[in-house]
C-alpha cells in the first residue's frame, strides 16, 4: 500500500471510502498521481471543479485578492462582496443572496428562511411549519439535513433528529400536491438528483412542481448546489423547464475549485425575514471567496460554459449509450451530469471504477450501481471522444471475468 493512503488511513477518520490513487497535481481536466501516471477527471469534485483544475484566471484572482484583502468577517463591508452578489443575483434572477461556505450551509439557510417566512409571511402557527423533500435527495451532511435523508446510512447512529420535514417522491408532482397542507412552508427539491444516482425526473416535472407550489402559496426552493451554474447544460437546471423557484441554493462550482464558497439566493419577500443578528457565517462571503465567485461567474458566462456542457453532454451520452454491453442497465443525465446504471449481477459501479482508475481515468460511484460521469465543463471533444475510448476498452477488458462472475455469482474484483 502506498506511504499515503498507510498515513491518511492510520490518522483520519474512516468517513470515505476513497479509490487507491494518490494526487498531487491538476490542471485542466487532467490529473497526476504521486507517481507521474495522468489520469482523465470524470469527476470533478462532485461538481466543484467545472472549470477544470487550477484554472489559470480563477488561480490570478485568487491570488491577487488574498495579496490584497482575505477575510474580514461580515462585521465590516468590503469592496468584494457587492459586486460578486450583484452579478450571482443579475445572473439567477433572483432578488437577493446570502453568502455561505459550503452546501450544507447554504441549505440550512434556506431552510430557515423558508420556516421563518411560514411564520411571518404565511402566518403558520409558531413551530409548526412543514418542508416537503423528496425521497432520495440530498442535501448536505448536517444533522437536521441527514434528519430528511431516506438513505439509512446517512442517518443511522446520528438522532434524534429535527421535525418539520415530509417527505414525497420524487418525480411525482400529484403527491407533492397531496402531502401539502396548511403547514406547508417550502418544498426542497433537486432538478436532477445526483447523489441519489442522477435521477432525471419525467419531463414537465418541476413546472408542474412551481405551478402547485405558487397555488398553494409554498416556496419552491431549487437545491442546484451539483446541478446549478451550467453543469446540465443550462445556467440553472430549472432553466430547462422555464421554471423560476423562490429559492434557489447554490454551492460546489461557485468556488471555482479553490474555494468553499455557496449561497442562498431568493425572492425579496422571502429573505426580507432575515434580520441582523438571525443568521451568519465567520466565513461566508469573505473577500476572497467573493472575488473567485465572481471571476468564476464571468468566466462561465465569457466561455460559454452552459451551453458547452449543453453539446458535449449530448456527444457524451450518446457514445455511452453506444456501447453495447450487458452489463449497461441505462445511461441518463443531463448535460455533463451523466449517470451509467449498471447491472449488479454483472459487475459493481466500484470494480467498474478501480478498473477505469487503473486505465487512466477517474470517476466515482455513487451508490452500489451507478457510475458518474461529470468531467470538468471545459473538456473538449477531442478529450471526451478519448474518454469513450478508454471506457469502452474497459468494458471489453473486463467482459470475460463479468461473465464468469455473472454465471457461478461469485464476488468479483472485491
Ligand atoms: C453536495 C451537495 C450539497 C452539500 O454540499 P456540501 O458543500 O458538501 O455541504 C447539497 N446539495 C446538493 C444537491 C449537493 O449535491
Amino acid at each position: 500500500m502506498h506511504e499515503f493512503i498507510e498515513l491518511e488511513s492510520r490518522y483520519s477518520a474512516h468517513n470515505y471510502h476513497p479509490l487507491p490513487v494518490v494526487l498531487t497535481r491538476g490542471k485542466g481536466v487532467w490529473l497526476w498521481d504521486v507517481d507521474g501516471k495522468r489520469y482523465l477527471d470524470m469527476m470533478s469534485a462532485y461538481s466543484a471543479v467545472s472549470f477544470g483544475h487550477s484554472h489559470p484566471v480563477l488561480v490570478a484572482a485568487l491570488t491577487r485578492q488574498a495579496e490584497q484583502l482575505a477575510v474580514t468577517s461580515r462585521a465590516f463591508h468590503t469592496d468584494r462582496l457587492g459586486p460578486f452578489l450583484q452579478t450571482l443575483c443579475e445572473m439567477t434572477g433572483m432578488d437577493r443572496a446570502l453568502p455561505m461556505n459550503t452546501g450544507a450551509e447554504a441549505v440550512e439557510t434556506a431552510l430557515k428562511a423558508a420556516r421563518k417566512w411560514g411564520y411571518k409571511v404565511k402566518g403558520i402557527a409558531d413551530n409548526r411549519a412543514e418542508i416537503i423533500v423528496c425521497h432520495g435527495n440530498f442535501a448536505g451532511r448536517t444533522t437536521t439535513i441527514v434528519g430528511f435523508s431516506s438513505e439509512p446510512q446517512y442517518r443511522d447512529g446520528f438522532g434524534p433528529f429535527a421535525p418539520g420535514f415530509v417527505a414525497v417522491p420524487f418525480g411525482d408532482a400529484a403527491a407533492l400536491e397531496a402531502a401539502i397542507t396548511p403547514r406547508t412552508a417550502a418544498f426542497l427539491v433537486e432538478p436532477v438528483q445526483g447523489e441519489g444516482g442522477i435521477i432525471v425526473p419525467p419531463a414537465g416535472y418541476l413546472a408542474a412542481c412551481r405551478e402547485i407550489c405558487t397555488r398553494h402559496n409554498v416556496l419552491l426552493i431549487c437545491d442546484e448546489v451539483q446541478t446549478g451554474l451550467g453543469r446540465t447544460g443550462r445556467l440553472l437546471a430549472c432553466e430547462h423547464e422555464a421554471v423560476k423557484p423562490d429559492g434557489l441554493v447554490l454551492g460546489k462550482a461557485l468556488g471555482g475549485g479553490l474555494l468553499p464558497v455557496s449561497a442562498f439566493l431568493a425572492r425579496e419577500e422571502v429573505m426580507r425575514v432575515f434580520k441582523p443578528g438571525d443568521h451568519g457565517s465567520t466565513f461566508g462571503g469573505n473577500p476572497l471567496a467573493a472575488a473567485v465567485g465572481l471571476a468564476a461567474l464571468r468566466l462561465l458566462q465569457e466561455e460559454r460554459l452552459s451551453e458547452h456542457a449543453h453539446e458535449t453532454g449530448a456527444r457524451l451520452i450518446a457514445g455511452l449509450r453506444a456501447i453495447r454491453h450487458p452489463a449497461i442497465r441505462e445511461v441518463r443525465g443531463k448535460g455533463l451530469l451523466i449517470g451509467m446504471e449498471l447491472d449488479p449481477a454483472w459487475m459493481s459501479a466500484r470494480a467498474f471504477c478501480e478498473a477505469l482508475m487503473r486505465k487512466g481515468i477517474l470517476s466515482k460511484e455513487t451508490h452500489d450501481t451507478v457510475v458518474r460521469f461529470a468531467p470538468p465543463l471545459i473538456i473538449s471533444e477531442a478529450e471526451l471522444d478519448e474518454a469513450l475510448v478508454v471506457i469502452r476498452a474497459t468494458f471489453e477488458e473486463l467482459l470475460p471475468a463479468a461473465e464468469a462472475r455473472r454465471r457461478t455469482g461469485e464476488s468479483f474484483f472485491v
